[in-house]
């Protein structure tokens, strides 16, 4: 027998979104006429934009002559799409950037999950807590994570809790770490950073020489003028961070599948003797020895979000997930539940009642509700206490679930 990677035995033995349907199909089984309502998994319920699919036939029509059929495209994505990204994603807020620090992909997942591959076995990692799990995972299987303790954390990471008290902003670290996992906005407590909070992290990874994962997912959400839409709206952001987007809760891709990282050239690692690193290099060399390219027709399907109809398409699209957040932050208001998020972030963060620990809540939820949500414990232990809900349902079930929680709640 093969000996396999240790580091993989150290994972939580199953992803929380198991756990919750294991739990949504024992209630199903025993309750067969419930209709359920789900506010939990993050995924988009609306169609993709009609611009979008216009382009996605167009593509495909391509495919079918001589003349205009692709191949294998170029490994960080096609001109037309990084001169689209540049232009429209960035420019505008002031920031520049060159068609070689785009790297196109398929997903953010992937680019979040990957990017650690480029650093060293032995750096340390911190990460907020409650966190998006793929950037816990991806290290722990790297063999960055130490052994976990009996709450679940691994001995080997900073934790930065995020929680009403520090109103989900974490602290900066109280020692020397290498890699930074930050999200805003965030999933899945909804908060942002302004400004001088995001200045507080470009500063400290430049005293550190550490480097930022800034995941910008939700970037496309944030309402608010005062919010970054990019980390590289600070200045020395472009020595210190690899930034992530992605078009799936943009434009509805998550099935598609198209995202992208930017990876300034200025941003350097530390080689065996102490020398500079580029790390744009780095994961050039990476992609183009283990990614084969977003397909053309996505990538022209991506390229469509950034035509007038696009844009539109895309405020419509975020404008009615956007409503369904705000339905739901006052719906929880009105019954007296504290509740964070759901103003620049389609989660919406909601505080247990008192008496109720986060499983105790999505019990309670489940079984008199019918309604399906996250507990906030499945993000991480300081996660525990709270609950996600999320704005991308149908709006009639979204109205129909906050009714429901209303006169259960009530009573
Ligand atoms: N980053 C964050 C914070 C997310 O919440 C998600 C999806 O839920 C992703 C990345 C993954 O995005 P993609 O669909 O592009 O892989």
């Amino acid at each position: 027998m093969a000996r396999v990677n240790d580091n993989y035995l150290k994972l939580k033995s199953s992803y929380l979104f198991s756990d919750i349907a294991k739990r949504v199909k024992a209630f199903q089984d025993a309750n067969p006429g419930a209709k359920l309502i789900r506010l939990g998994i993050g995924d988009v319920t609306q169609p993709l934009p009609p611009a979008v699919i216009a382009a996605l036939h167009a593509a495909t029509d391509e495919m079918t002559r001589r003349e205009t059929f692709k191949g294998y495209g170029p490994e960080t994505g096609y001109e037309f799409l990084l001169e689209l990204i540049a232009r429209h994603d960035y420019a505008p807020r002031g920031v520049k950037l060159a068609p070689d620090e785009i790297f196109v992909s398929d997903g953010g997942k992937q680019d979040s999950g990957n990017i650690q591959e480029i650093f060293a076995a032995d750096a340390v990692v911190a990460l907020m807590d409650p966190v998006y799990p793929v950037y816990v995972d991806s290290n722990v299987m790297a063999g960055r994570s130490g052994v976990p303790d009996e709450r679940g954390r691994y001995a080997g990471f900073v934790y930065m809790p995020c929680t009403a008290e520090n109103n989900f902003r974490p602290a900066l670290p109280d020692r020397h770490v290498d890699l930074i996992y930050l999200c805003y906005p965030n999933n899945p407590t909804g908060a942002v950073l302004r400004p001088d909070a995001l200045k507080t992290w470009v500063d400290y990874a430049r005293r550190e020489q550490a480097v930022i994962l800034y995941d910008a997912a939700y970037a496309s959400y944030i309402r608010e003028p005062d919010v970054p839409h990019s980390i590289y709206e600070i200045e020395g952001a472009r020595e210190c961070a690899i930034e992530f987007r992605s078009y799936s809760k943009t434009a509805g891709f998550t099935g598609v599948r198209c995202a992208y990282a930017i990876v300034p050239k200025e941003l350097s690692g530390r080689g065996p003797k102490g020398e500079p690193v580029s790390l744009n290099s780095l994961w050039f060399r990476r992609q183009s020895t283990k990614f084969n390219a977003t397909p053309y027709i996505i990538q022209r399907g991506a390229a469509a979000v950034y035509t007038p109809e696009g844009q539109q398409q895309v405020k419509a699209l975020i404008d009615f997930y956007m409503e369904n957040a705000r339905i739901i932050r006052e719906g929880m208001e009105a019954i007296g539940l504290t509740v964070y998020g759901a103003k620049n972030a389609p989660y919406i963060w909601v505080k247990t009642p008192a008496g109720l620990d986060s499983w105790g809540f999505f019990d309670k939820l489940l079984h008199e509700a019918h309604v399906v949500s996250t507990p906030g414990a499945g993000f991480g232990p300081a996660g525990e206490g709270y609950l996600r809900l999320t704005a991308f349902g149908q709006r009639d079930q979204t109205e129909e679930a906050v009714e429901r929680i209303r006169t259960k709640l009530a009573r």
